[in-house]
């Protein structure tokens, strides 16, 4: 089994999942890249998985489907181009390995997320619900509903393997290093994003060392945040949702 990103737009990853001459091609937001590597390589895709309604996520999704006589594409009730809409729970065999399909609302309202479970480990496509480093950014779903989402994705297995749907990384970690200006293993992973991209995958144990989003519970991070904010904040969701709205509004220095 092998994992390759299929770059698209200006900072996209369209994850290919392949075993033997099969793929699983997930959120092709264009079909135009994915195409070139499927027919440079000899694959074929056997099926599509979609996390969430928005064009660069979905766009290739009608092509590839009629383009690979039919082949079933997931997503939830929102996605048109979804053959397959089963929500929480469905289980989706592919080669040696099984996704599970969990609904991670925040970003969007019914945003899934596709937990694939093969004998090398588990492997999360979490579309834009969490980036390393960061967090999507709130549209249709709720900042409670994306905070309970991280709950759950942290109660995986350290680790557990995150496909997020784009580089972000970079920026992402200079907005953490301003939460946190004391944590070197933020400094070490933005100094390796000059030289390294795709800085993804990552693991969550990674991202419990650099994540803010993932990190709202620590006291040092808990206290930078109702400084910046000037108020007292009450619950680690409250943390969170501070800290969203702080990257909102955030600049970086020049
Ligand atoms: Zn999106």
């Amino acid at each position: 089994m092998k994992i390759t990103p299929v770059k698209a737009f200006n900072d996209n990853y369209i994850w290919m999942i392949q075993e033997g001459n099969q793929v699983v091609c997930v959120d092709p937001g264009d079909p135009t890249p994915v195409l070139e590597f499927i027919v440079a390589q000899r694959l074929m895709i056997a099926q599509t998985w979609i996390t969430h309604p928005h064009h660069d996520h979905t766009g290739g999704a009608g092509a590839i489907r009629r383009t690979f006589m039919e082949s079933p594409v997931y997503g939830a009730e929102d996605i048109p181009d979804a053959t397959h809409t089963g929500g929480a729970g469905t289980q989706i065999p592919f080669g040696g390995g099984l996704a599970t399909v969990w609904e991670t609302p925040g970003h969007t309202a019914h945003h899934l997320s596709y937990l694939f479970e093969h004998s090398d480990g588990l492997h999360v496509f979490c579309g834009d619900t969490l980036f390393s480093a960061g967090c999507g950014r709130v549209f249709t779903g709720t900042i409670e509903q994306l905070f309970d989402s991280f709950s759950r994705f942290n109660q995986l297995p350290e680790t557990t393997l995150f496909y997020p749907a784009h580089e972000y990384t970079a920026a992402n970690l200079r907005f953490a290093a301003h939460i946190e200006p004391d944590n070197p293993d933020i400094q070490t992973a933005l100094a390796a994003t000059e030289y390294r991209t795709p800085t993804l995958p990552v693991t969550l144990a990674h991202e419990r060392r650099v994540n803010p989003f993932l990190r709202v519970g620590l006291q040092h991070v808990w206290t930078r945040v109702e400084n910046l904010c000037g108020r007292k904040l009450n619950s680690e969701s409250e943390v969170f949702a501070e800290l969203r709205e702080l990257k909102n509004n955030w600049q970086p220095p020049e």
